[in-house]
């Protein structure tokens, strides 16, 4: 059994994949950022593992192009590129043969935190697990960090989950959702359980309904290949906004340590109801002046996979029963908005009378563009003419709040390897949890690829299919703008 308390003096942090877009534009700035701060140990080896042929000068100067053109320029002042880069190195791998397996062994340094950081294709990571174990290179102490997609449904996710269980003990793996990274959900936390204000009416008594969004401008790009084997529910709702579900609906977790925050949150994925094929509407955007559709992207004229999902999830439990949970999440959206809005209840009774006006308190989390939270409060309009009610914003939104600390929250990336290298799980999906998501979203996913309906079709730029709205207005709901 691994001890996750060692301390961090220094590491060696292994990417494999250390090449490619994801080590590029978010591992290594990230990294680099942590440097800038001082967290840095001074001895900590970063080394990055690909197939293409290079040294460490080379790896140096792919790295520092990427930082240049990721970390922008003034926020690279005061730490020394040169610095960081001296603390990388570079093995050629080869994940599936034997080159570059001894030479990684040698590397290796006794007696400091081993990280394997796993930025490939899901298909490699089984292979880099019986590699890492065969040759020696991961010990009791080691840590790997795996990417997603975990899986593409319940069985390929409980082999992988036993296939990395034949090398490493599940306190050894950490399964990323860069989502529960952010700030702001962890200040979710902050807000649920170190103020005595808002869990005592966080229930079906007080809050009517839950939105979560997660909006993108981008369509699939050079994803097609990919994304139309996957689609919205495999790629965003199974594990980003499931996340981001459990962490408002959990029960508070007796301390805040890995498995007390994570069994919470499986009781309350085990605690889903199935959704309704009423209550599920799949879109796919069309195509719009020079942009092309959905179709066009994937490269695909007979595609059903769904660009967008909006979702109405029930959570069978004493908390939530009666407040159902809204998802949406899609691509080509009117703006780059993630958003978490917890609509609470109309006041029981107007002693203002209706013609006042009424408003509902909403407390929402957003989580991109700049994260904070903004609590909406009812006041009396101000000025003469009788009472009339508005609407008015509590608004914290971190930047202002805090100042040059909170302008410079660390990304969720690298708070997140952070985390990693001081062996601390909390912020990681653990196993039962993943699989549990997938037992959830399986046979949704089974019944639409069965009955072979379209998704419905979108304008780019919009808010999704107009079924979409209509999901919310049988409820007498709607959703909330998405605007950045
Ligand atoms: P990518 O750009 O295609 O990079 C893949 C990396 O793996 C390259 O460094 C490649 O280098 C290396 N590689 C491929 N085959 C290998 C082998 N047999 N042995 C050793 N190295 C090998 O992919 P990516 O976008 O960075 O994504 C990496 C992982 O992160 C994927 O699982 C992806 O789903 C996940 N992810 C990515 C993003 C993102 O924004 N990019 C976001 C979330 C999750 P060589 O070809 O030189 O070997």
């Amino acid at each position: 059994m691994v001890s996750r308390v060692i301390p961090v003096d220094t590491f060696d942090l292994v990417i494999f994949g250390g090449t490619g877009d994801l080590a590029r534009r978010k591992i290594l700035p990230g990294l680099y950022r942590r440097f800038q701060a001082g967290q840095m140990p001074e001895g900590a080896r970063i080394i990055g593992a690909a197939r293409s042929e290079m040294d460490a000068e080379g790896y140096r100067a792919m790295i520092r192009e990427a930082i240049e053109e990721f970390v922008p320029e003034e926020k690279r002042v005061n730490a020394p590129l040169d610095g960081f880069l001296a603390q990388l190195d570079y093995v050629a791998i080869d994940a599936t043969g034997t080159g570059g397996w001894d030479r990684l062994a040698e590397m290796m340094r006794a007696d400091v935190v081993r990280a394997f950081y796993f930025s490939v294709g899901p298909a490699l990571f089984g292979a880099l697990a019986e590699r890492l174990h065969d040759h020696g290179i991961a010990n009791e102490q080691s840590r790997i960090v795996v990417e997603k997609p975990f899986g593409r449904d319940l069985e390929s996710a409980g082999k992988l989950n036993r296939t990395l269980a034949q090398h490493f003990d599940e306190t050894q793996i950490y399964r990323i959702d860069h989502y529960l990274g952010k700030e702001t959900v962890q200040n979710l936390m902050a807000v649920r359980f170190g103020n005595v204000l808002f869990e005592p009416l966080w229930n079906s008594q007080y809050v009517d309904h839950i939105q979560i969004t997660v909006a993108e401008t981008v369509g699939i790009g050079g994803r097609g290949s990919y994304y139309d084997k996957s689609g919205a529910m495999r790629d965003m709702v199974q594990n980003h906004l499931m996340q981001l579900l459990c962490l408002i609906a959990m029960e508070p977790p007796s301390r805040f340590e890995p498995d007390s925050v994570r069994d919470e949150k499986l009781k309350v994925i085990r605690a889903l109801d199935p959704v309704r094929p009423d209550d599920i509407v799949r879109g796919q955007y069309a195509a719009s002046g020079d942009t092309g559709s959905y179709r066009d992207d994937a490269d695909n004229p007979d595609s059903r996979t769904e660009s967008f999902i909006a979702l109405k999830v029930n959570v069978s439990n004493w908390r939530w029963a009666g407040t159902p949970f809204y998802l949406r999440t899609g691509k080509r959206l009117k703006a780059r908005a993630s958003e978490i809005a917890v609509v609470f209840k109309d006041a029981p009774h107007s002693i203002f009378g209706e013609e006042a006006g009424r408003h509902r308190n909403i407390l929402s989390i957003r989580l991109q563009p700049n994260e904070g939270m903004t609590l909406g409060v009812t006041i009396k309009e101000p000025g003469p003419g009788g009472m009339r009610l508005i609407d008015v914003p509590l608004d914290m939104t971190f930047a202002d709040a805090l100042g040059p600390e909170g302008e410079d929250v660390p990304d969720a990336y690298e708070r997140l390897i952070m985390d990693v290298i001081r062996g601390n799980q909390t912020l990681f999906m653990r196993g039962d949890e993943v699989e549990a998501a997938w037992a959830w979203t399986d046979p949704m996913i089974e019944a639409w690829e069965e009955d072979g309906r379209r998704p419905c079709s979108y304008e780019p730029g919009s808010t999704g299919p107009e079924e979409a709205q209509i999901l919310m207005h049988r409820a007498g709901r709607r959703w909330r703008e998405i605007k950045t």
